[in-house]
This record gives C-alpha cells, structure tokens and sequence, in this order.
C-alpha cells in the first residue's frame, strides 16, 4: 500500500547518487528525521524548483512505500531560507551543530512537534541575531534536554527540603544524575556534583519557559557560561548519553 504525505520539514542533508538522483534527509514535525530518494532531484527545477539545499525549509510531498520500508520525494516547494547560516560560515557552524545534536537523539515522531517548533526558532535566531554567543548551543541542547523529561529541580534542596530562592544569591550543588540541587548546610550525596551560582540557577530556572529569541538577549557572566558549560555538557552526557567529538555528537 502507498501512502502520501504533503508537510513542511526543514532539510538536514542533501546527498547526491547516480548521475541525476539525489537522497534528502530533512526532519519535519509529523516524522522527525527521514530520509528520501529524490529521483532527479538534481535536475528537475520543475519538481523541485531547485530548492534541496541543507538548511532550506521546504513543504515536501512524500510517498511512502511501507512494504520496502522506503520513500520518495515527489515534489518539494521552498518556504524559506536563512541567507545568513548560508553565507556566514561561524553561523553555518553553530547551526550544523545543533543539527548534528538532534541527528544523534533520534528524535520521536512524538516528540517531533515541539523538537520542529524549537529548532526554526533556534535557526531564526542564528540567522537574524547580532550577536551570538556560543552558550547559545548550550542553552538549546539544555532545553531539549528538559523537554526531555530531564529538567532539574532547583527551588527547594533535595537533603533538607529548603526552599532555596535565587535572591538569597548563595551557591549550591547541583547534583547531575537526580538533577537536584543541594544547599550549602547539606552533604550532597555521591556522584558527580556542580556548583552553581545564582545566576547560573535562574538562567536554567526559566529555560523551560522562555524562548531561544530570549536566550540570546540574557547577560552573563564569564563564569556563569562556565557553569552554564559544565552543566549542560555533564547533563547532555549523563542523562541522553551524548558527548561532542571531532565536530559531532557521538555515544558518551
Ligand atoms: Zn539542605
């Protein structure tokens, strides 16, 4: 039985065989990464109005073949395109990796949807924005990461069960694998431990609530992105089993 599909998605990769025939790997809200042969891809501009480039975001039409466990691109229209990630190679770079981050997650058709919402949000920023700085990534990778199911518990300490507002602006230990915090009168249990400032403690407080447009507006520190890196990069390793390697994720 075939089945056919008509959605936006965002094209990760573009890779070429045969002479006229190209494979797109695009990740869209309904599916999540998939992959499909685009036959003549490289050359129809009828069917595919020249638009199968990394980075395009695209309202595809799909057939599927459940029986050989494949599909095909039929047709592909561009919906829009980020100059910048294209021109400017540092963001080029900043937006490849948080591709590379969700390719390695392997994204649920479940969790699709808001993982989708996040990431246009998260290119629109990386194309428009004066500024960015490279906590920005790890903002993201946090982010998704508590969408994850794994957003830690910061107000109150996991020993004593004191409220540990951020006005009282002391440090704690946040404990990486209960994601928990711990105060200063309290022994944190074993395992691997962080101290965080307050700063640290309400940027990741309101990462479940705000939006990449407002990560990339938040002041900080130097040592509150050094924290902000620690954290994140233990969380990324210890609760979703990834860790950067020569310029990609891989299994920690
Ligand atoms: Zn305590």
């Amino acid at each position: 039985m075939q089945q056919e599909w008509t959605g936006e998605g965002l094209i990760f990769k573009v890779g070429r065989f045969r002479e006229i025939d190209c494979w797109v790997r695009f990740f869209s809200p309904t599916f999540g990464l998939t992959t499909a042969m685009a036959f003549g891809g490289s050359r129809s501009r009828r069917r595919f109005c020249g638009c199968l480039d990394a980075l395009n975001s695209v309202l595809f039409k799909v057939r599927f073949f459940p029986a050989k466990g494949c599909c095909t691109l039929e047709e592909a229209t561009l919906l829009r395109m980020f100059p910048r990630l294209r021109q400017d190679a540092a963001r080029t770079g900043l937006a490849a990796n948080c591709l590379s981050f969700l390719q390695a997650l392997r994204i649920t058709p479940e969790e699709a949807p808001v993982v989708y919402a996040l990431l246009m949000e998260t290119l629109e920023v990386l194309d428009q924005a004066e500024n960015v700085s490279p906590v920005f990534l790890q903002l993201f990778r946090a982010r998704i990461c508590f969408d994850h199911g794994y957003a830690p518990e910061l107000e109150t300490c996991a020993v004593c069960g004191r409220e540990q507002p951020e006005q009282t602006g002391k440090r704690l230990t946040l404990a990486l694998d209960k994601g928990r915090i711990c105060c200063a009168r309290c022994v944190p249990g074993a395992g691997r431990n962080l101290e965080i400032g307050p700063e640290t403690q309400v940027i990741l407080g309101s990462l479940s609530t705000s939006r990449p447009g407002q990560w990339v507006l938040i002041p900080m520190s130097a040592a509150t992105r050094g924290e902000i890196f620690q954290v994140v990069d233990g969380y990324v390793r210890h609760h979703l089993g990834l860790r950067w390697s020569h310029g990609r994720f891989v299994a920690a």
